[in-house]
């Protein structure tokens, strides 16, 4: 559809980012094309139904972009999942494998109202191990995970099967 051909058109591929032999989706161009994130911001809000989420949560930090325009069009919260030692209050952790070490993403306690929809979203989908820590995340602190949004799923890397059952939407899949 349109947003697929939208989001193809403003990603650049980079090689060797952030190491040898990874070809990293750089989709900043789309969000410095204010049409084109309009676009794909109303297309992932068309997506779910404006009724269908009470807070939108963003992944540390091309997430934040996202989710941040997310809640202003449609008038919910924004609450952040951050990389570990960066909330200043109660959080819950969450750590995952890397191909090498781990990584570890954080949430505000007292993030969630008990039982509130949560829509979450990031830019990329990789291995899911990301967007697996952060649903966790979501569920551990009261909330309920209503969708999952990205941007761009690298489908070669499996991360949706890792996810399941839970519902990923991709505006593009590559
Ligand atoms: P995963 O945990 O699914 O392997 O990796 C997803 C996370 O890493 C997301 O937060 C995403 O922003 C980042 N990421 C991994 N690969 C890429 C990529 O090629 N391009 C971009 N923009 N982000 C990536």
């Amino acid at each position: 559809p349109e947003t697929a051909r939208l989001v193809a058109s403003r990603v650049l591929d980079v090689p060797d980012f952030p190491k040898p032999g990874v070809v990293f989706k750089d989709l900043m161009p789309l969000f410095a094309d204010g049409a084109v994130f309009r676009e794909v911001v109303d297309g992932i809000i068309a997506h779910h139904g404006r009724e269908s989420f009470d807070t939108v949560v963003g992944i540390e930090a091309r997430g934040f972009v996202i989710a941040a325009a997310i809640a202003y069009a449609t008038g919910v919260g924004v609450v952040p999942v951050r990389k570990a030692g960066k909330l200043p209050r109660a959080a819950y952790s969450a750590s995952y494998a890397l191909e090498y070490g781990e990584a570890t993403l954080e949430v505000h306690q007292d993030a969630f109202t008990a039982g509130h929809r949560v829509l979450v979203v990031d830019d990329v989908l990789a291995t899911g191990g990301t967007a697996e820590a952060t649903m966790d995340l979501v569920e551990r602190a009261g909330g309920t995970v209503s969708g999952f949004t990205v941007l761009m799923e690298l489908g070669f890397l499996g991360g949706r099967e890792r996810l399941a059952p839970r519902p990923v939407h991709a505006l593009l899949t590559v």
